[in-house]
């Protein structure tokens, strides 16, 4: 038997700060990504250096039947194992003004960010309740918190996310699971990689962008048993930048 945590987008940026933080806390790594197998192996290696196992499963978050055969799949065949842990991490931006977006990329943006944690949650949710103890951490965004201009899709999928973790935290909070959320502000990634970083950095007040380490330490307390009676919350780790 051995107790698993499920990172989604665990390949690469957070997810894969994430992924080590995890294993550093002695959990066995199910590490989901959507097509960038490189980086998941990468990912993959860092994370059996800390000794414990770690196991690729590449489906798309966005896309219910894929969820439900892949992941499905695997808690089939994997019924002595615990998972114990859910990061809902993976998500995409497509930013552009309202005005000009086209339904494609509200549709994928919403499906990847949010709809993703309906289906992927509802899944490993109902094992959690029966053994009594879970922690699902979603990764939203300084853009859900306070809504950012050209992100219309970003910031309503990230809100939505916000939404949702607090009201499942008051349904699952007396079966010992708890819900909460990580609000990144900007943080060095692939999904960052084009900005300004130094423009940017002037308008934070810790003058730079923060580290995936810096979000990954979060979720590895909001994991730990001294997290217990927390559940509901979204910490902010933005470099000051929205307080
Ligand atoms: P990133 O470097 O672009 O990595 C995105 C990850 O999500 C990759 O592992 C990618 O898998 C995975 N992914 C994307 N679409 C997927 C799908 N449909 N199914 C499964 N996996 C999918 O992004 P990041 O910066 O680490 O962001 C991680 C989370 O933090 C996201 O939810 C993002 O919205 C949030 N966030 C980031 C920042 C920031 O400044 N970076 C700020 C606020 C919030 P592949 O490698 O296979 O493509």
């Amino acid at each position: 038997m051995a107790k698993f945590a499920l990172i989604t987008g665990g390949s690469r940026g957070i997810g894969r700060a994430i992924c080590l933080e995890l294993a550093s806390a002695g959990y066995s790594i199910l590490l989901n990504y959507h097509s960038n197998e490189e980086q998941a192996r990468l990912t993959q290696n860092m994370v059996l250096e800390k000794g414990v196992t770690c196991e690729l499963l590449r489906f798309d978050v966005a896309n219910k039947e894929d969820v439900q055969s892949t992941l499905g799949g695997w808690l089939e065949e994997h019924k002595e194992d615990i998972l114990e842990i859910l990061v809902n991490n993976a998500g995409v931006r497509k930013d552009n003004l309202l005005l000009f977006m086209p339904d494609e990329e509200w549709d994928q943006v919403l499906s990847t960010n949010l709809d993703s944690f309906f289906s992927v949650t509802k899944l490993v949710l109902g094992n959690m309740l029966i053994n009594k103890f879970g922690r699902i951490i979603n990764v939203v965004s300084l853009s859900g918190v306070k809504g950012m201009p050209g992100q219309t899709n970003y910031s309503a999928a990230k809100a939505g996310l916000i939404g949702a973790t607090k009201a499942l935290a008051q349904e699952v909070a007396r079966k010992g699971v708890t819900v909460n959320a990580v609000a990144p502000g900007f943080i060095k990634t692939d999904m960052t990689e084009e900005l300004d970083e130094k423009a940017l950095s002037g308008m934070i007040p810790a003058r730079r962008f923060g580290e995936p380490e810096d979000v990954a330490h979060i979720v590895g307390f909001l994991a730990s048993a001294g997290a217990n009676y927390i559940t509901g919350e979204v910490i902010n780790v933005n470099g000051g930048l929205y307080t």
